[in-house]
């Protein structure tokens, strides 16, 4: 199944020196060093989660990437501002360079980052445009855009002036904005009117009248559509506090999916309710969102957000071989929202395989 190409039908694989070789209806095994058998399962392009947090040791947030995304399916994992200009350094040396899975990076425009929990935009400060543009411009490949926090305990009364600064860098360099949203200090609207076509809103799904996209009457918030309409993307970033099965129930009654399923898994939601991406996206499968589209919105579209779709989330043939395959398993499976309520789900993916340029880090 590959939602780019538009595709969805029986086929064989081929990779070779790490790309996609072929995808045809049958390609004769004699011709392969080796034949990885996967009937019956789901090969998709190689998932991409574009909020996950790394830095272990060094961020009260970070987790182990590759346990949590290439061993769980994700083979592309955008981590979501834990590193700000201060450390990204590091971040590059310590977290992407020994990684198995694929990491970007969002650059939080604190130059502190998510190293402590007291607030990375408490102090202003930390809202430091020259710096963020310099990191940009030094680790061009690794970062794809910038991150703020929007969320009052985290960044005081400075919500407004750091999105305004995260926006200076991201046109200057070209580079979408990720912004959190969450009881923030200035109205949510005032700071959507701020965001432009690319740039992302995530923890969008949150509960009703929390900052996401449904008001506090339970429906999608006209300031939200008119976002949605000049290009403003809404992606579920899950998250300890951040997901509601009630919230993406009344968006996709109203005709409103997620822009792109994403985890937010970090130290303290990985061990539940969030689990993994592939979790996630279960819960998306359970809520209605047909499985074409939770496969587009975790693998085509978030490629696409972060401007990389000409390498990662499509199966066409000379690009890096990034591949997952998944098994859709029926059965009565317990589902819990942030909010901690909890539903069955009669079917789940399961991550059997996941390959990144080709080899396989997942068995
Ligand atoms: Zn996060």
């Amino acid at each position: 199944m590959d939602p780019a190409r538009g595709l969805d039908r029986i086929a064989d694989v081929a990779v070779g020196t790490g790309k996609i070789a072929a995808v045809e209806p049958s390609i004769a095994p004699e011709r392969a060093a080796r034949v990885i058998p996967v009937k019956g399962c789901l090969v998709t392009p190689g998932l991409v989660d574009i909020h996950v947090h790394g830095f272990r040791g060094v961020s009260h947030a970070g987790v182990e990437l590759d346990t949590y995304c290439i061993g769980r399916g994700v083979t592309t994992a955008v981590d979501a501002g834990t590193s700000g200009a201060d450390s990204f350094a590091g971040f590059r040396r310590h977290v992407i360079a020994p990684a198995s899975t694929r990491v970007l990076a969002f650059l939080n425009i604190s130059r502190i980052g998510l190293i402590s929990p007291l607030g990375e935009l408490v102090d202003r400060r930390m809202i430091d445009r020259e710096a963020a543009l310099r990191a940009c411009r030094e680790h061009a490949n690794e970062i794809v855009g910038i991150k703020v926090r929007c969320t009052h305990f985290y960044s005081g009364p400075n919500d407004l002036e750091a999105v305004q600064a995260a926006r200076a860098v991201g046109e200057a360099t070209g580079k979408p904005l990720m912004v959190h949203t969450g009881w923030p200090h200035t109205p949510f609207e005032r700071l959507l009117d701020e965001l432009r076509a690319g740039d992302i809103v995530t923890h969008a799904f949150r509960g009703a009248g929390e900052g996401g996209v449904i008001g506090p009457d339970g429906r999608v918030s006209p300031a939200i559509r008119r976002a949605a309409k000049r290009g403003v993307l809404f992606d579920v970033g899950h998250g300890s506090g951040s997901f509601s099965f009630q919230a993406v129930e009344a968006a996709l009654r109203e005709d409103f999916p997620p822009s792109s399923i994403s985890s937010d898994i970090h130290a303290a939601s990985v061990l539940g309710p969030v689990f993994d991406m592939v979790t996630t996206m279960s819960k998306l499968l359970m809520l209605g969102l047909p499985l074409g589209s939770v496969i587009e919105r975790s693998t085509a579209l978030p490629a696409r957000s972060i401007q990389r779709s000409h390498l990662i989330g499509s199966l066409e043939p000379g690009r890096p071989a990034d591949i997952t395959v998944l098994q859709l398993v029926n059965g009565e499976f317990e589902m819990t929202d942030s909010k901690r309520q909890v539903r069955t789900a009669a079917s789940k993916l399961v991550p059997i395989l996941a390959l990144r340029d080709g080899r396989a880090a997942l068995e």
